[in-house]
């Protein structure tokens, strides 16, 4: 069977106890490959080849190490096909989304930071006559960065990239439910001559080797992308330590919509937001709220949609949705479809595990879920869910919905639909949430700040906001 394996200083290597852990295929519940189950000893000596590493890096010229990370890119676009199938395995997603959003957005996020860092420049500020401060941005040193499985390549370059860009090394770490694509990437390192240790890429359970980069005394800051609850957990044990820390983390989202907008706009756009990826992404809006003049004709067109979605195997060209993502992930989906409808909700349609035939036999197909009638403070619409199932509410005024949206602990995204623009104004400025879509979803450009507030995460990623993450402003004084 195939063994993933750990990249550090330059080397694919067995974790140091050669303990391994089972990889499991969602679309066919199989054991197909071997991931390290590493821990801390790994982690020290990721740590120690990104120290030896630093010194060489943080100093090469800027655009030396643009040319190394665009090498990357590029190879991440000749290997798309064999990175997207890959993708599309560990994860279950239809292959079809690996191709045309996971990978092609990898090679971006390499790409764009590799051209970002040349325009990254610091501000002066001139005192007085013959005085003047200016800010020196220089890399923290070794950075850690973790990952979560929904959008495993896509989120882990998207740390890895700013963090490299930036002049520091880092040591990484993919979730372990979907560490391939990491470990192809460490495979298009080497190829790419990345220098040994500037990249360091360390598999296993949260709770060991992330754990470990959390409390090691030389990683400097954290990136980290997953749940709410983790990252509790990361900052109770990093902050003591003032590490610098940058937490995205789970989301609630409500996608709302006015009885004056584009109707066939809304209603399209809101089956991809609801389900793509089989729900599993943070910013899908999981409750929608239908102004009532509009509701019934809403739900019937909605329904009738997602009626016709087709839950399949990942390689089907058809396949609307895939797999989930593990067994344990199915579960709680299907216990929160239990509870929806313990807390009086009715299932307009979906609402089961889907069986397929074949070798696919025990995969985690769920069918898509649309529930309606639920208080709007109840745990289903309270708590992320993570999974296709969406709740729909009617309202009646602005003032109500927004209290309704605003209702969550998290404060990720938010999707309005109005043709109204003064009315799209209001709702921009008072929705609770890092990121509010207007007429859209998922329309992304990567120089904006990406976060969320509330329990949604602390700090923003994306263009220079991620470059000055990874970076120490130092003001220099100087009296002329
Ligand atoms: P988790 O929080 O379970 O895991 C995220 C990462 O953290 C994994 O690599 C995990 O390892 C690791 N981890 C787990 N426990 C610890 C620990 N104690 N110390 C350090 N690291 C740890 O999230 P999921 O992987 O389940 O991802 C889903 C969550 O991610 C959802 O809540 C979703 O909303 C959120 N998310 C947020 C996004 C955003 O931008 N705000 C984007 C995408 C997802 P392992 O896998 O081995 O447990």
């Amino acid at each position: 069977m195939q063994k993933i394996l750990n990249y550090i200083n330059g080397e694919l290597i067995t974790p140091k106890n050669n303990q391994w852990l089972d990889n499991y295929q969602p679309a066919t519940g199989e054991v197909y490959s071997l991931i390290p189950d590493s821990d801390a000893d790994d982690i020290a000596l990721a740590t120690e080849a990104a120290k030896a590493a630093f010194p060489s890096w943080s100093t090469m010229p800027v655009g030396e190490r643009s040319k190394i990370m665009l090498r990357i890119a590029e190879l991440i676009e000749e290997k798309l096909p064999e990175l997207a199938k890959a993708e599309s395995i560990d994860n279950g997603k239809p292959l079809s989304l690996a191709t045309t959003v996971d990978i092609p957005r990898a090679r971006d996020n390499f790409h764009f930071f590799a051209t970002g860092i040349i325009h990254f420049a610091s501000e002066a500020h001139p005192m007085e006559d013959k005085v003047v401060n200016y800010t020196l941005r220089q890399p923290i040193g070794v950075v850690g960065c973790i990952s979560p499985w929904n959008l495993p390549l896509y989120l882990f370059t998207w740390k890895i990239a700013p963090a490299l860009a930036a002049g520091n090394c880092v040591v990484a770490k993919p979730s372990e439910v979907t560490p391939m694509t990491a470990f192809l990437l460490s495979k298009i390192c080497q190829e790419a001559g990345l220098p040994k240790g500037v990249l360091n890429i360390v598999h296993g359970l949260g709770q060991k080797v992330g754990d470990a980069i959390t409390v090691h005394k030389d990683i400097k800051a954290i990136s980290f992308t997953g749940g709410t609850k983790t990252g509790a957990t990361i900052a109770s044990k990093a902050a003591p330590m003032f590490k610098k820390l940058s937490l995205e983390l789970g989301g609630k989202n409500p996608n709302i919509i006015f009885a004056d907008c584009d109707f066939e706009d809304a209603l399209t756009t809101s089956v991809r937001s609801s389900f793509a990826n089989q729900g599993q992404i943070c910013l899908c809006g999981s409750r929608i709220f239908i102004e009532r003049s509009i509701y019934t004709q809403f739900c019937d067109a909605f329904v009738e949609k997602i009626k016709q979605l087709k839950v399949s195997f990942p390689t089907d060209p058809d396949a609307n949705l895939g797999a989930v993502v593990s067994k344990p992930h199915l579960e709680k989906v299907l216990s929160y479809i239990q509870l929806a409808k313990e807390e009086g909700g009715t299932v307009l349609c979906g609402g089961n595990q889907v069986h397929l035939d074949g070798e696919y036999t025990n995969g985690y197909y769920l069918e898509p879920t649309v529930i309606e009638g639920l208080e709007y403070t109840c745990r289903t619409n309270q708590e992320e869910i993570f999974g296709p199932v969406v709740t729909l509410t009617p309202f009646d005024t602005e003032e109500e919905v927004l209290q309704m949206a605003n209702s969550v602990e998290y404060g990720l995204a938010a999707t309005v639909w109005t043709e109204n623009l003064k009315r799209a104004h209001r709702m921009g400025q008072k929705i609770e949430a890092g990121i509010v879509w207007i007429n859209c979803w998922l329309l992304r450009d990567l120089r904006t700040p990406f976060g969320g507030m509330k329990n949604s995460g602390v700090g923003r990623e994306g263009g220079f906001e991620a470059l000055k993450f990874f970076t120490e402003p130092k003001n220099v004084c100087i009296k002329l």
